[in-house]
């Protein structure tokens, strides 16, 4: 399996540590809000990448830690006259409820960064032990001047590093890149503060990611991930922490999520553009949502409109829908059936094998999930196309356990849609679909006559031979998921 490594940027052959078995982390939320559906996106990339290590039989531990000590959890507490570690605590368990709704697997291991002080401050010991760090003014800091690869990530020298960042001045340091791993207690931090060889204070965000992951992992991890905003300074500073003090390769493969992105900006709690995992979910379906992310590759930004989810609830039927109407022959007609034609028969197992083939090389090559979906929505077509009676049941047996089978992959259980879903649902944009094209209609007319209207001025086109602009009409009627099908000079359609 091929998997994109930041650290080289190439793909390269996936090969663990340890014949088998796969150690990942991946940065946790900073609990101080509601999660949103940028923070979502990046879980589902990892949520899969998980399930498929699983499916290809190693034996996964997945690592997700909890930041619950930070200066934006302070600063909200302190806005809202909570108790800093409550507000934390309220909205970790947020976050495990809208990531179960959201159809996550478990992480095996949510450490805590408040649990886990004991091991960070052990860490920061020994980097000032090796001379990697200092302490000035009760804090700690990570002497960038002393090791010779710091950049090697995000592939920046210091002047580039400097000349990209705001770098204030602080008298503390002795280099402005260099980073705290132990920051002293300011005035009024007391309840947020442990005690230390420096003095009472806490830890800094990055220093925390090396002490727990390596604490569960071992000394070198298989995959570390996160979204791309993370690779500097953030796992650039996690991989001179750890590298310092083990002298091994901290991370064989690094792997970063691109953007959720709303109107041109990445979504984020800083902009104040996000949309939470709840509101999604409130009209939305769990489903409806990783299609939407999955037609993406992971590290491709995604552009979130309502519109486009929309879209992606409309793909999720057509998924579905097939998978249903294959469960429902196969329990009418159970065993044993006889095969009629065999040409039905063959071009049913064709199509399954042919999507299965798709699908694992396109999961193979670094989880390129739009692939895996192009796949099976070929494979839904063929389904609804074929006649299942002249295919029979050890086919159409075949073609659901597939679709099972990839639907546990990709978190996506292909599970019979909740409403039945009409045409009706589109009416509105079939009206002015038909009006921009000069057919106007009341709003008394049913949308299967406008539907039908459409169609006959779709033929007229044909007709004319003026196919681009008929093409463009079956174009826009599948964005709204109806299919045409020509037969001869007839035209039938399906919804969805
Ligand atoms: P935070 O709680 O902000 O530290 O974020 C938790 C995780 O979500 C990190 O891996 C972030 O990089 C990721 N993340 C935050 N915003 C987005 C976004 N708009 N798109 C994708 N991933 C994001
Ligand atoms: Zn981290």
């Amino acid at each position: 399996m091929l998997l994109y490594n930041t650290l080289t940027r190439r793909k390269e052959e996936f090969v663990p540590l340890e014949e088998g078995k796969v150690g990942i982390y991946v940065c946790g939320p900073t609990v101080y809000d509601y999660p949103h559906i940028g923070h979502a996106r990046t879980y589902i990339a990892f949520d899969v990448l998980v399930r498929y290590l699983r499916w290809k039989g190693y034996k996964v531990t997945y690592v997700v830690n909890i930041t619950n000590v930070d200066d934006k959890i302070i600063a909200r507490a302190k806005e809202l006259g909570k108790d800093p570690r409550e507000l934390a605590d309220d909205f970790e368990r947020i976050f495990h409820e809208d990531m179960a709704a959201l159809g996550l697997v478990r992480a095996d291991f949510y450490p805590r960064v408040t649990d886990h002080i004991e091991d960070i401050i052990r860490l920061v010991e020994k980097l000032v032990e090796k001379g990697y760090a200092y302490v000035s003014r009760g804090s700690v800091y990570f002497s960038v001047e002393k090791v010779k690869d710091y950049g090697k990530l995000s592939r920046q020298s210091l002047e580039d590093m400097i000349a990209g960042a705001r770098v204030e001045v602080d008298k503390s340091k002795r280099h402005p890149m260099d980073f705290a791993l132990w920051k002293r207690a300011k005035e009024g931090e007391k309840d947020v503060a442990w005690d230390s060889p420096w003095g009472r204070g806490r830890p800094g965000w990055h220093i925390e990611c090396s002490a727990m992951s390596t604490k569960y992992l071992g000394e070198t991890l298989d995959i570390h991930g996160g979204a791309r905003d993370l690779i500097f300074p953030h796992h650039e500073n996690e991989i001179m922490q750890v590298e310092c003090v083990t002298e091994k390769v901290f991370v064989r493969y690094w792997l970063h999520t691109g953007f959720l992105m709303v109107g041109g900006e990445k979504m984020s709690k800083s902009l104040g553009n996000f949309i939470t995992v709840r509101e999604v979910l409130k009209k939305y379906p769990p489903e409806a949502f990783r299609l939407l992310v999955l037609k993406a590759h992971y590290r491709s930004p995604i552009d979130f409109t309502y519109d486009a989810l929309e879209k992606a609830q409309r793909s999720y039927r057509r998924l579905a829908n097939a998978a249903a109407r294959l469960r429902a022959w196969i329990q009418e007609h159970g065993e044993g059936e006889g095969v009629e034609m065999e040409e039905e028969r063959r071009l049913l197992e064709a199509a399954v094998e042919k999507a299965k083939e798709e699908f694992f090389e396109a999961m193979e090559d670094d989880l390129s999930t739009p692939r895996a979906l192009a796949s099976l929505f070929t494979l839904a077509r063929e389904v609804q196309r074929v006649d299942l009676n002249d295919a029979g049941v050890g086919e159409a047996k075949k073609a659901l356990e597939f679709f099972e089978e990839a639907g546990e992959i990709l978190g996506l259980p292909l599970m019979e849609p909740e409403e039945e879903v009409s045409l009706d649902k589109v009416k509105d944009r079939l009206l002015s679909l038909a009006s921009r094209y000069g057919v106007e209609m009341g709003k008394e007319a049913s949308a299967e006559e406008v539907l039908e209207a459409i169609i006959a001025l779709r033929a007229d086109l044909r007709g004319r031979r003026e196919y681009g602009e008929a093409d463009k009409i079956r174009e826009e009627l599948s964005n709204l998921g109806i299919t045409l099908e020509d037969k001869g000079d007839r035209t039938t359609w399906r919804f969805v």
